[in-house]
């Protein structure tokens, strides 16, 4: 068995460079840890079998910004009637609009909202920009031109400078975390973030690739070499030594069932900043799981980095000792950014 302690990296990079497609197969190929198949070419059949199989929360994993401009505020009404829950709309000026989501968002508004003007416009244009993301969807012969709508797609350099109300809700920060799934359970109670995780009932760790062996994530309760921690080190070793055993006869899914919280999983998280803030105030709280906090007070400092006039304050709340811990963690777990 192996114990690692937790860390996380912030992926910044598909975002600043545009590449929606790669950030989306890198997040999805996080189920399976199939990141090893990922080529210059991988992203678009990757995407097409991941749509074929319906596995529709994989095409969550990105942002897509737009501004869009009507010739009568009543086109617009009609489309907040219905709007989806899962999208964010601005008003910016007279007939002006930012409109934000996810490519499953606008998926799911070609499926139930296509015969609203804004709706056709949008799903024209998104076709054009990224046609594997959509082509499946299209009406039999075409989105018609919606006379009168604009619909452009904002380039990350525009997003980031978005005022602050605005990028809030619409700039989304995606984030790799390596922790136990207790933690990741917790996680995934945000439920207006979107997540993909590592699957224990895919991977087999008996496999060479992942070493033969069950990785767990060190305990933050236990001071290493105390008799608490000789308790939990050999709990866990029992514990991969019956999933090892179970294996030989059964599927990863059955053995798994003998896996305790400390085992390590990855998962990525999306989540618009406004999200974020949510989550840090509740999970940097002395209230929360010290392992949660333990990571969240990490991952705060690389988010004030970016974006210090949001974030700086949820850390000044913080009380000086947090803060102090604060620091001192982002460095012992940052893995990356
Ligand atoms: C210290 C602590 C202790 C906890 N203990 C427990 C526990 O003992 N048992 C337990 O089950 N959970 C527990 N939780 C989890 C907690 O109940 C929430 O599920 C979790 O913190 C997510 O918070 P949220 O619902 O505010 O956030 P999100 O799910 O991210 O929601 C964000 C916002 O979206 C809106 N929203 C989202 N979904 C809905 C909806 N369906 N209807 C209406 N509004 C919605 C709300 O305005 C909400 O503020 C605990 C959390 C903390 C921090």
């Amino acid at each position: 068995m192996k114990v690692i302690d937790p860390s996380f990296s912030v992926l910044d990079e598909f975002f600043v460079h545009g590449r929606l497609l790669e950030q989306i197969e890198r997040c999805g190929r996080v189920c399976y840890k199939s990141e090893d198949r990922i080529s210059t070419e991988s992203a678009r059949p990757f995407i097409k079998g991941i749509i074929k199989r319906g596995h529709e929360s994989v095409l969550e994993m990105a942002q897509i910004v737009l501004e869009i401009e009507v010739d009568s505020e009543l086109t617009m009404h009609k489309f907040f009637e219905r709007i989806p829950r899962f999208c964010q709309v601005d008003k910016l000026e007279r007939k002006q609009y930012l409109l934000s989501g996810n490519p499953r968002v606008f998926r799911d508004l070609a499926r139930h909202h296509r015969d609203l003007k804004v709706v056709k416009a949008v799903l024209k244009r998104l076709t054009e920009f990224h046609p594997v993301l959509f082509e499946d969807l299209v009406p039999r012969f075409g989105w018609v031109p919606q006379d009168g709508i604009v619909v452009r797609v904002l380039p990350s350099e525009e997003i980031e400078n978005l005022p602050l109300e605005q990028l809030i809700r619409h700039r989304v920060l995606l984030v790799h975390l390596i922790i136990n799934r207790a933690v990741s359970h917790e996680l995934v109670r945000h439920r207006v973030a979107s997540y993909l995780q590592e699957s224990q009932r895919y991977c087999r760790y008996g496999e060479a690739r992942f070493g033969g062996e069950v990785v767990f994530i060190r305990p933050c309760f236990f001071k290493e070499g105390s008799d608490e921690y000789l308790l939990w080190s050999d709990a866990m070793s029992q514990a991969e030594g019956i999933y090892l055993k179970l294996l030989k006869t059964s599927s990863p899914q059955a053995a798994r069932t003998a896996l305790p919280n400390s085992c390590k999983t990855e998962i990525m998280v999306h989540a618009t900043i406004e999200e974020w803030m949510h989550i840090m105030r509740l999970r940097t709280s002395k209230a929360a799981d010290p392992s949660m906090r333990e990571i969240m007070l990490a991952l705060l400092p690389e988010f004030e980095r970016r974006f210090s006039a949001i974030f700086g304050p949820i850390r000044d709340s913080l009380s000086p000792e947090n803060c102090k811990r604060s620091q001192g963690t982002a460095s012992a777990l940052l893995s990356g950014t």
